[in-house]
């Protein structure tokens, strides 16, 4: 076996059936990809739209492509005709885009709000009302080509746990809460947890991890 298809192998064991496993693919190449491809994965994130539609151009069409990174607005039509999920969606600006661009391309686009949780100045994300205001608005039908799936947060990037896992709780929170409020919408999706953090994520209630280093090595 690969290295790739061992870590694999050893994170899906750790993680079990009900989580997905996000590989994070950023700046690996399409060998790589096909590694991890050929183990049988499927699910792979990417944080830059051109290097996410040159790999999805190159790649097998089954692969579902995350996109994981912050999208700016002029971008969001590259990616419309085929991305699985859009983790990032972190302003009404880029929501508004996303809707306009999914009725361009005739499809619904699954998108998660992503939510400030860290208290690093430099991270994107919706503070907490922002994102409950911005599930209202879908729910109201504003945005009928986009639908909500749940929320994506990133913990400070720090070596105390009890930090990560008070981010990680906060936003479980918020995603019970989006559950609660929108009874009616198919809210499934808690992204949250990386290479680094993700046991105490899962511990949290995550239900989707996005792992890059500890598939593929460290860059
Ligand atoms: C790079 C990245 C990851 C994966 O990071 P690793 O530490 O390599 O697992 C997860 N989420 C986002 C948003 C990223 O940009």
């Amino acid at each position: 076996m690969s290295a790739i298809a061992e870590n694999l192998a050893r994170i899906r064991s750790e993680i079990g059936q009900n989580v997905t496993l996000v590989a994070v693919s950023k700046f690996k190449s399409p060998e790589q990809i096909l590694e991890a491809y050929h183990a049988g994965h499927r699910d792979f994130g990417e944080n830059r739209v051109q290097e996410l539609v040159e790999k999805a151009e190159k790649l097998p069409k089954d692969i579902r492509w995350h996109m994981i990174g912050h999208l700016q607005t002029n971008k969001v039509k590259y990616i419309t005709p085929f991305i699985h999920l859009i983790h990032s969606i972190d302003s009404e600006k880029l929501l508004t885009e996303v809707q306009k661009q999914a009725l361009r391309a005739n499809r619904s686009i699954d998108i998660l709000l992503q939510v400030f949780i860290a208290d690093e100045p430099t991270k994107f994300g919706l503070d907490d009302n922002e994102c409950l205001q911005l599930a209202e608005k879908i729910h109201q039908g504003l945005y009928p080509n986009v639908r909500l799936r749940g929320l994506m947060g990133m913990a400070t990037n720090t070596d105390d746990a009890s930090k990560i896992e008070s981010e990680f709780r906060h936003l479980k929170s918020v995603y019970d809460q989006l559950c609660s409020t929108f009874p009616t919408m198919p809210i499934d999706t808690l992204s949250m947890g990386m290479s680094g953090d993700y046991p105490i994520a899962l511990r949290c209630g995550s239900n989707m991890i996005r792992v890059g280093s500890a598939i593929f090595g460290a860059r």
